[in-house]
């Protein structure tokens, strides 16, 4: 039996890891479920999976839940706020952290599973965005393992089993091209929020459907594989894919290129991190022969997708760049969310804010947060 937490337990890696489980249930455990604000749907998972702590990312929604729970939140051990997230992560006796929590407040997350010793399933690629070189030398330390749920990442690490470090000639990852793949970028100005929430091969949740319509996603994709796998900017490549079915390739110094494949679904890299190295039956259906009928491969427009040339440019300056990135992209999908910007600003903000970083090359923690907190500033003042 293997014990889960799970952090991001309403939104969409959540609610695939819990079908995971259901399908399996003599196999996994769930001990610990985090969640930001929906407090009734966590209440509901609670009540099904009878973990032994909830954890209510939003402080001020604590009340809510032990409301709804009335007499029964008793029987759970009931944890708040970002220290409460990093302190349910590092508790002993946990076989998997599933972390699918969106965006920098991840982080604490990332660092409690790993202090603790903790496999960490990382759904989570924000935290690995900002602080790669910091969690790889934490996972070291600790002799914590590290296994990606990003499914092009989940691909990778599959194809690298292939080889040896030393024989890698690049990394390959694939990106659906979102669904502005053909749109000019003369219209980009124009794209209201609703056309950017339709994704056409992945559904998932809304911050990373805008990231995959600007290929922000991609650029953080970029960063990290560049960490992740310890592999330098330029053995790492993007190429365009939009049925989405490869999902990352390897090619080895031989020319063997090495891919691993499957219909979009997040229950594959969900199910590798909890059973890696064995494998398990899985809940879907991912071979036909129809679905690998009509694969096409072309290389990204990154004039228009000005997003991937910030991402490699993040991916070979390392420090605070990776940091910077992300928060200034986060920042900047909120406003356009919110109506306060337009689609192709999202660009144009992210661009000049990584412009004006002074960056730290090899940075602690505080100053990553700190680079963090700068460029949330800095997108305000572009
Ligand atoms: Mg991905």
């Amino acid at each position: 039996m293997k014990k889960i937490a799970l952090f991001g337990s309403t939104g969409s890696i959540g609610q695939s890891t819990l079908d995971i489980v259901r399908a399996h249930s003599s196999r996994f455990q769930i001990k610990i479920l985090a969640a930001g604000r929906q407090v009734e749907e966590l209440a509901r998972q609670a009540l099904e999976f009878r973990p032994q702590i909830l954890v209510i990312g939003v402080e001020e929604a604590e009340g809510k839940l032990k409301e709804i729970l009335g007499t029964r939140a008793a029987d759970f051990e009931i944890l708040a706020g970002p220290s409460g997230l990093k302190e349910a992560a590092g508790r002993p006796d946990l076989d998997v952290v599933v972390h699918g929590i969106t965006g920098a407040q991840g982080l604490p997350v990332s660092l409690g599973a790993l202090e603790a010793g903790h496999r960490l399933g990382l759904a989570n690629k924000e935290s690995m965005v900002m602080a790669g070189p910091l969690l790889n030398a934490l996972a070291d330390e600790k002799h914590a393992e590290i296994i990606p749920i990003d499914s092009e990442h989940c691909a990778l690490f599959q194809c690298l089993l292939s080889g040896k470090h030393q024989d890698l000639d690049k990394l390959i990852l694939t990106a659906s091209g979102g669904p502005f793949r053909e749109l000019p970028k003369s219209e980009f100005h124009a794209v209201t929020l609703e056309r950017a929430l339709k994704h056409p091969t992945w559904d998932m949740g809304p911050k990373i459907t805008i990231d995959s319509a600007t290929m922000f996603n991609k650029a953080l994709e970029i960063v990290e594989a560049r960490w992740l796998f310890d592999v330098p900017r330029e053995k790492i490549e993007v190429v365009v894919h939009p049925q989405s079915i490869v999902h990352s390739m390897v090619l080895w110094n031989d020319g063997s290129v090495i891919s691993q494949m499957g219909a979009p679904s997040m229950r594959i890299p969900i199910q590798y991190a909890m059973t890696f190295p064995d494998r398990l039956a899985g809940t879907i259906e991912t071979y036909s022969p129809e679905i690998f009928n009509n694969l096409n491969f072309y290389a990204p427009d990154t004039d228009k997708f000005t997003s991937l040339t910030l991402g490699f440019m993040a991916a070979e300056r390392g420090g605070t760049y990776g940091a910077v990135l992300n928060a200034a992209n986060e920042e900047a999908v909120s406003r356009f969310m919110k109506g306060n910007i337009g689609f192709q600003d999202i660009f144009d903000r992210v661009g000049q804010v990584m412009e004006r970083h002074a960056p730290n090359n090899d940075p602690n923690l505080n100053e990553i947060l700190e680079a963090d907190a700068w460029a949330r500033e800095e997108i305000a003042r572009c």
